[in-house]
Formats: structure tokens, C-alpha cells, sequence
């Protein structure tokens, strides 16, 4: 069945020894298979990323870094932690690459660690004008023990408004800028931010978690030369396994490796590190670039049939794989929460969202969040866009009719069949 033709044998294993675990996992295959997923920060990786995932190495204890380690029997760890380095630093063209970050916000917190003393003050883009919870938000340990203050976008074009950052900066004189984005669909050009840095002598940081694909295909600029540190995901546009990494002139290199290990983790997912380094192979494949590009295509291609439909995209729409969608002037009544749940039922999975100065809740919001990356390895292209942005709008109109919303779900799973992710035959 499926599950040998996908999963290997193993999967016939874990179907003997922990059938309920294994129905799940086949549960979650069947749900990725026949939805529709919008999700920005999200993606399918490839079978050999997978396959890294599911190795020994998970076994393996490997305090330390490729040649210094606390435990012995680490020869085979070198040898890929040293691949996965040299690939991402050639990707990104790095001086430097920590690549054992366990996640964003474990890379995000080890450079505060590494390079800020607690207290210390640092600007971030606030989060609910598009920013991430680890650039200070009061409820996470950035803005617990650094600091933070957040400059916003401008009101009317939506952008990120640099008169007042650079005001900030003069006004609180940052030890750190932090530039990157969670929910914000346009170009971040580095030349602004390093300049408004180095008025102030402020170190800047990059957070390309979701943009890292995008610039590693040349659909974006990458920041790298102008950054003291650039931090990362790697299971987001880049379609590697969930995890993070760090890129670094070399002057930090020393201060950010201690920050990871022993400053803020413990033993590194050697597993992860090696499915990074297939990602980052297939990242470094010229095929890429064209995926890259088409993510980009796809977007704006989505942002425009959305608008068609009556939405409002924030910023007016992308430059990148995400868009925020303004649901007010498509239907004033119509929650972010809302469509979240109604764009479920009919198999269609995005995140509500806030969008600048919502007057609703963050549990609310007046917004949903949109993405292509994950469409866009499916192989779908401009041609299916206006059929996802007219199978959103039907569903949203139809919310309190579950005769519709169910219609559209087959015409979702139809669509998505024809697109088949993790094929069932080899
Ligand atoms: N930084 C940015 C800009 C993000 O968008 C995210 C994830 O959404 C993170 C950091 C955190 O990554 P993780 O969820 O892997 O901790």
C-alpha cells in the first residue's frame, strides 16, 4: 500500500510494532496530499531529506564542533557537519556557519547570547506589523532580558518606515538592529538598514528565516555581505528539515559557536545537521533557482486574483513567496479566526493574521497570511492561482453554508491530485 511505496520498509516496521503511531503518521501524509497548503513558513522537502531525517545518526552524542568533541566515535558526525558547513557558507557565500541551531528561535536567542550583555538595547520590526515573536516581543525571552524596541511600517504604503527606525536608533543608540520578517510580503533591501546601523554603530542582524530560499535562488538580495550575522530556518522557503543556522563575518565566528554550544544547547541534532546538508546541496542544484523564481511568480500571481476577488493585500502586495490578505473589504464581518476555520473545513490551511493597527486581537485579527513555497514545489505555476484565490473567495462567501464549503473541498482535493506531493509509486 501506500505506506511501503512512500515510507520504505521501515514503515512496515513501525506499522507492526506501533500501529497507532504509524495510522497517524499515514493520517498526516493523506492530509498534506489532499489540502491545499498556504502555510508561509512551510514546505515539502524532498524524499532525501527525509531520509537523512530518518537515520542513525539521531543515536549520536556530539557536544562540541567537527574536530572538538566531548565523546569519541565522532568521525562520521565530522564529516557531515563539516559538509553541511562548507555547503551553506558556499550557498550564502558566509565567512562562517553554525548549522547546529535546533531552530529559529534557538539561533535568534544564541546571537543575543553572543553578542549582547542582558539589558542591552536593541531595535526589532514590532510583530504585529509583521515581525517575530524573537525580536522582542514581551512575551518571549528576547524582550525579557534585552532591551527591544520596535520600530513599525508607515501607514499608508504599508513598507518599513526607516525615518523612524533611524530616529529610534539615534534616540536609544542600539548595541543591535535586527532587520527580518515574518508576516511582511515585500523586498528588504540590505543597503538601508546597514546604513542607519553604521550611523549609529549598531551591529545588524539579519533574520531570513522566511526568505532564506528566496535568497539562496537569487529571487531576493541576500544580506550577507552587509550583516555581521545572519540567522535562519532551514525548513521554510529553503525545503530543508526543520531546524536553524547561523551565518557570521568571521570576527563573531568564536563568540556565536560558544553562544550555540555550551552557551544555549546541549548535544546537536547530528540527524537534522545531515538533512540540512542534503538541503543545502539540492539549494546549491541551478534547479533551484528557477524553483526560487517561480515561489516568487506564484505569489504575485495569487496577490493579484485575491484582489480580483475583492481582498486587499497589505502593502497593496509581494515581492516575496507570502502575502498579508486584509479580509475588511472583501467582508467587514469576516475574522482572520474566522476564515482560518472556515478555509479548513474546505481544505485549504493558512494562518489567520494580524495586519498593521488591527483593531482585532492577535487571537482574532482582521487577516489570514498566504504562501507559495509549498503550492510551488507541487509544481503548480501562475495557471492554478486564480483557481486557489476563487476557490478562497467561494468558501469565505459561502461560510454558513457547509453544503458549499464542502464543495469546495472536493474541488480543492481534485486540484491537489493533480499535483501529487510524495507520490505513491516510485
Ligand atoms: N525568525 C523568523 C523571522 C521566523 O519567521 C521564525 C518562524 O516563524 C523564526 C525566527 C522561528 O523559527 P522556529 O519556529 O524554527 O523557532
Amino acid at each position: 500500500g501506500m505506506s511501503e511505496t512512500f515510507y520504505g520498509p521501515d514503515f512496515n516496521l513501525l506499522t507492526q510494532q506501533d500501529p497507532d503511531i504509524a495510522a497517524v503518521l499515514l493520517s498526516e501524509l493523506k492530509r498534506q496530499q489532499t489540502n491545499l497548503q498556504l502555510i508561509a513558513s512551510e514546505n515539502f522537502t524532498s524524499r532525501a531529506v527525509l531520509a537523512a531525517l530518518g537515520s542513525t545518526l539521531s543515536n549520536k552524542y556530539a557536544e562540541g564542533y567537527p574536530g572538538k568533541r566531548y565523546y569519541g566515535g565522532n568521525v562520521n558526525v565530522d564529516e557531515i557537519e563539516a559538509l553541511a558547513i562548507s555547503r551553506v557558507k558556499q550557498l550564502f557565500g558566509a565567512e562562517h556557519a553554525n548549522v547546529q541551531p535546533h531552530s529559529g528561535a534557538s539561533a535568534n536567542m544564541a546571537v543575543y547570547l553572543g553578542l549582547l550583555n542582558p539589558g542591552d538595547t536593541v531595535l526589532g520590526l514590532s510583530l504585529d506589523h509583521g515581525g517575530h515573536l524573537t525580536h522582542g516581543s514581551p512575551v518571549n525571552a528576547s524582550g525579557i532580558l534585552y532591551n527591544f524596541k520596535s520600530y513599525g511600517v508607515t501607514s499608508g504604503e504599508e513598507r518599513i518606515d526607516f525615518e523612524q527606525m533611524r530616529d529610534l536608533a539615534l534616540e536609544h543608540r542600539p548595541k543591535m538592529i535586527v532587520a527580518g520578517t515574518t508576516s511582511y510580503p515585500r523586498r528588504l533591501d540590505p543597503e538601508p538598514f546597514k546604513a542607519i546601523a553604521d550611523e549609529v554603530g549598531a551591529l545588524l542582524m539579519f533574520d531570513i528565516a522566511h526568505l532564506a530560499g528566496l535568497v539562496a535562488g537569487g529571487a531576493h538580495p541576500n544580506p550577507v555581505p552587509y550583516a555581521d550575522v545572519v540567522t535562519f530556518t532551514t525548513h521554510k522557503t529553503l525545503r530543508g528539515p526543520r531546524g536553524g543556522c547561523i551565518l557570521s563575518k568571521a570576527v563573531h565566528a568564536q563568540a556565536i559557536d560558544k553562544a550555540v554550544f555550551p552557551g544555549s544547547q546541549g548535544g546537536p541534532l547530528e540527524h537534522a545537521v545531515a538533512a540540512k546538508a542534503v538541503a543545502f546541496r539540492e539549494a546549491l542544484d541551478p534547479s533551484f533557482s528557477v524553483y526560487a523564481h517561480q515561489i516568487v511568480k506564484n505569489a504575485s500571481a495569487l496577490a493579484a486574483a485575491l484582489t480580483k476577488e475583492g481582498f486587499r493585500l497589505v502593502s497593496g502586495g509581494t515581492d516575496t513567496h507570502l502575502m498579508v490578505v486584509d479580509l475588511r473589504p472583501f467582508d467587514a464581518e469576516c475574522t482572520g479566526k474566522v476564515a482560518q476555520l472556515v478555509l479548513d473545513e474546505a481544505g485549504i490551511t493558512l494562518n489567520k493574521n494580524t495586519v498593521p493597527d488591527d483593531p482585532r486581537s492577535p487571537f482574532v485579527t482582521s487577516g489570514v497570511r498566504i504562501g507559495t513555497p509549498s503550492v510551488t514545489t507541487q509544481g503548480m505555476t501562475e495557471a492554478e492561482m486564480p483557481v486557489i484565490a476563487s476557490l478562497i473567495a467561494e468558501a469565505l462567501r459561502h461560510r454558513d453554508d457547509a453544503a458549499a464549503v464542502a464543495a469546495v473541498k472536493s474541488k480543492v482535493a481534485a486540484l491537489c491530485a493533480k499535483f501529487p506531493v510524495y507520490p505513491h509509486k516510485l
